[in-house]
């Protein structure tokens, strides 16, 4: 039986990332993955490929809506829906790749097959043509997710789908319904009201992306309907029925009153889950939480002592980045050094156009825990670099300690507001103060003026640039 230092079930961003950490530290290493390609629900049918269609359907609705404008003439614009899956089929390909060349690099054994557990130190791995087992001195867990549904929806990957079969569709849906107006909902509802299909939302809550501060859900919601999305809060959908050629949904509003709606697709996007099927863990001393993620100590381990879990698969923020952070947080461990991830301060985004990106407290957690708070918000309208480039959506916010000026959070729905968010990072992850970040430069013209503004206004002062 072969034995290693650390052995890794899960090649997604958590999993990738901790055999890396893992090897570069010195540990003999082996990653086990069940499907054909590494990377995860991230690489494969996650992250990149929805940004690959979101970059490509963005692109198709500035030729319609905005070339005109800026002066640029075109004849006819024409999409090729199979060319952007291809071109989306090919991103997701390199990244694979690059994430094979990064295995044989720092010489980690990979495996194929699906890994689960004999008991707390051995684990049995089976594949279409053989099973085998192994030892390691310390198991890594990092499983990931599979989407959720609700009671009465019943997933069946033709009509009632979600976004992974979206993402490997052959032909552009007349109509989608989209169940959950989450961070998956207005992504995927971006993605296909771009390139012409009618497309439904469905949310529970009364508002859009609930998780992140309100004031960035309301803008985003004005910005989608303006752009043709049908969005509709308060409605709590019970069931779904597939009928051949289209999908059917139905659903209660606030006041109770019931309907239905028919589309070809209804893509669920209600949340994901923890994936420990299959794993064994019946076999070990590992324990899940009443939700079912795998429950783990301030060191990321399990009840089990030799064996961590990383990523969507013990909860919390289910996000690429955050899996990336305890897998090197846990090959450090394992190696003896001490660090710490401060969760309050990994950054949330949603790559619609604009996008959205927050860190650290929104302004219902500071209200809703008697913290004072002094709010700085500024318009990209009033930003020349937004103006230049037509992209005058949205607002940076800061919300800032009133007696020392502690940045407190940063909540951007603007241009690439993805990118800007790594400066509220910094903010927060050294505490400095609004007036530290409104002293220093910041190029101009730049959207990262907004923030400058919005540190100003925080302090007291007035803007003072455009
Ligand atoms: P995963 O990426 O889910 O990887 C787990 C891997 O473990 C899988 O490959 C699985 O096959 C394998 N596995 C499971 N069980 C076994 C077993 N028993 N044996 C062997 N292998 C096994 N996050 C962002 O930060 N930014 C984004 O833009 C973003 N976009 C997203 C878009 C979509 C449509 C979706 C669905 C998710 C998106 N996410 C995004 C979330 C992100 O994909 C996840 O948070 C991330 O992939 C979690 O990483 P992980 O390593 O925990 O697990
Ligand atoms: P989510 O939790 O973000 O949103 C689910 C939504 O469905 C909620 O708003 C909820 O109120 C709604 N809902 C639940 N039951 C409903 C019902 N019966 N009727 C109508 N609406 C209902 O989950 P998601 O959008 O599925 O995303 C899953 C995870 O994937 C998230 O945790 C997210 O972090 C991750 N993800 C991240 C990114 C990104 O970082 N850009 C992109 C996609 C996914």
């Amino acid at each position: 039986m072969d034995h290693y230092d650390i052995a890794v079930i899960g090649s997604g961003p958590g999993g990738y990332v901790a055999a890396i950490r893992s090897a570069q530290l010195g540990y003999k290493t082996v990653i086990i993955e069940k499907y054909d390609t590494l990377g995860g629900t991230c690489t494969n049918v996650g992250c990149i490929p929805t940004k690959a269609l979101l970059d490509s359907t963005h692109h198709y609705a500035e030729a319609q809506h905005q070339f005109k404008e800026h002066g640029i003439k075109l004849d006819q614009i024409e999409l090729d829906f199979s060319q952007m899956y291809k071109r989306k089929a090919e991103v997701v390909s390199k990244n694979t790749g690059g994430l094979d060349f990064l295995m044989n690099k720092n010489k980690i054994t990979r495996l194929k097959g699906t890994a689960s557990f004999v008991n707390n130190s051995i684990i049995k791995i089976v594949n279409e043509t053989e099973m085998r087992e192994i030892t390691a001195q310390h198991y890594i867990i990092a499983t990931g997710s599979k989407p959720s549904t609700i009671p009465g929806v019943e997933i069946d990957k033709k009509r009632i789908i979600t976004s992974t079969e979206a993402l490997s569709l052959e032909e552009k849906p007349e109509s989608m319904v989209i169940i959950g107006g989450g961070v998956i909902g207005v992504e995927m509802a971006s993605i296909f009201n771009r390139i012409g299909t009618k497309v439904t939302i469905l949310e529970y809550a009364d508002h859009l992306i609930a998780t992140m501060d309100h004031e960035l859900g309301k803008s985003l919601q004005k910005i989608l309907k303006k752009e043709g999305i049908d969005i509709r809060l308060n409605h709590a959908v019970y069931r779904t029925e597939n009928a051949d050629s289209k999908g059917k949904v139905f659903f209660k509003d606030k006041n109770g009153t019931e309907g239905g709606l028919e589309a070809d697709y209804v893509l669920v996007a209600v949340g994901r889950s923890p994936y420990v099927k299959g794993l064994g863990l019946e076999n070990t001393d590992i324990q899940l939480d009443e939700r079912g993620f795998i429950k783990v100590n301030e060191n990321n381990q399990t009840s089990a002592s030799n064996i961590y879990a990383i990523g969507d698969v013990i909860g919390g923020a289910m996000l690429a980045h955050k899996a990336e952070e305890e897998g090197v947080f846990v090959a450090e461990t394992i190696n003896g050094q001490k660090h710490h991830i401060h969760y309050n301060r990994i950054p949330s985004v949603v790559y619609t156009w604009p996008e959205v990106a927050s860190v650290g407290y929104t302004e219902e957690y500071l209200k809703q825990n008697n913290i004072a708070y002094n709010v700085g918000k500024f318009p990209f309208s009033a930003s020349a670099r937004a103006r230049a480039s037509m992209d005058i959506e949205g607002f940076a916010k800061v919300l800032v300690d009133p007696k020392y000026g502690e940045v407190l959070g940063v909540h951007i729905i603007g241009a690439r507001a993805a990118d800007l968010i790594a400066q509220g990072v910094i903010a927060q992850e050294y505490e400095v103060t609004a007036e530290d970040m409104f002293r220093i430069s910041y190029a101009h013209p730049t959207y990262s003026e907004t923030l400058k503004e919005a540190y100003l206004i925080a302090s007291g002062q007035g803007a003072i640039n455009i």
